[in-house]
């Protein structure tokens, strides 16, 4: 096992909401409520849950593009928490995104060319000539092709522009993606083509990647290890295949449940989880999942599970496992 290239540890981020006559702070939404978990160098580390369980969120504090209200962030180890403003800039070139919307996050009035160069320019990477070639390159190296440097994002189709959004973030040679829902806007054909796509890319640049969904079948394939995130939380980490064949947390067994099985023979017992995921500003008391949990006991409501580590190393908190 290799050593972790990136940590986070206890990981917040609460937004004040501001209400009422004075402007008094009325309410704390809690989006990420202490967030850990490591990643491997070469390793997928799959984040999964609903949405509005934070997992955005953790995903640009890790790009600090939003600012933690706590926690560490420790890659290459060092606290990135800590660097100067200039040495972040320098962080970030090695700590890529991609977006789950690539229209919206490609400038629809630049050339593509302009689009994938523009990093390499932030990072005084190379003469005009150079990011020209590497451009082209880049393009064919993402499945499409030296000419389209001089189309406009609209020009394409969504798996295009997600092609060039991922050409983008492979410009500046980056050691870690975090990819927030690249395929969820796609079809369902083109989603496993850019999944096969980022496959391919990290075993011949060794890339480490985080990489997030808000459905387990989407992760299943591409990811080593998955963390499942329920109301700004974490509540089960393991190894994929022990995840998907063994789930142990209920929230976990009912996302799964939910997950279609191709097979008609094989027999699924649904779980139908009762009410909606409670607003992070009134997060339930013990565990947060106790009142939708169809298992849950008295301590539920009582006491907020610990973190801990089963024997087949899978990370969770439920009382269940106490
Ligand atoms: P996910 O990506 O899992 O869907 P997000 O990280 O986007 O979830 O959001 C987590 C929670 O934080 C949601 O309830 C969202 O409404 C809330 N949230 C996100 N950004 C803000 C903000 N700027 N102010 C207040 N609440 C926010
Ligand atoms: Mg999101």
């Amino acid at each position: 096992m290799s050593e972790a290239l990136l940590q986070v540890e206890n990981l917040k981020k609460y937004y004040p909401i501001k209400g009422g006559k004075f402007g008094k702070v009325s309410e704390i939404v809690r989006a990420v409520d202490g967030v850990s978990f490591s990643v491997r160098e070469g390793e997928t580390l799959g984040i999964v849950g609903e949405s509005g369980c934070g997992k955005s969120t953790t995903g640009r504090m890790i790009m600090r593009l939003i600012e933690p209200t706590e926690g560490k962030i420790i890659f290459q180890n060092r606290n990135i928490m800590e660097l100067s403003k200039h040495d972040m800039r320098k962080a970030r070139k090695d700590i890529q995104m991609i977006f789950q919307d690539p229209f919206a996050s490609l400038n629809p009035r630049h050339t593509v060319g302009h689009i994938i160069e523009e990093p390499m320019i932030v990072h005084k990477m190379g003469n005009r000539k150079q990011r020209e070639a590497r451009v082209e390159e880049l393009l064919e190296l993402v499945g499409l092709s030296a000419y389209h440097a001089k189309r406009y994002p609209h020009q394409f189709s969504g798996g295009q522009r997600q092609r060039i959004g991922i050409a983008r973030a492979l410009a500046v040679q980056p050691k870690v993606i975090i990819a927030d829902e690249p395929v969820s806007a796609l079809d369902v054909s083109v989603q496993s083509q850019v999944l096969n796509l980022l496959k391919d890319l990290q075993k011949k640049f060794n890339l480490t990647y985080i990489f997030i969904a808000h459905d387990l079948s989407v992760v299943r394939h591409i990811s080593d290890r998955v963390g499942v995130m329920y109301l700004g939380k974490l509540v089960e980490l393991s190894e994929s295949e022990i995840l998907y064949t063994d789930p142990k947390h209920p929230y976990t067994k009912a996302l799964l449940s939910a997950v279609p099985v191709p097979d008609p023979d094989i027999k699924t017992n649904r779980i139908i989880l009762e009410g909606d995921v409670p607003s992070p500003a009134h997060p339930p008391a013990g565990c947060t999942f106790h009142d939708r949990c169809p298992v849950a006991m008295d301590i539920c409501s009582k006491e907020r599970p610990n973190f801990k580590v089963l024997d087949d190393g899978r990370m969770i908190s439920c009382h269940l496992y106490d």
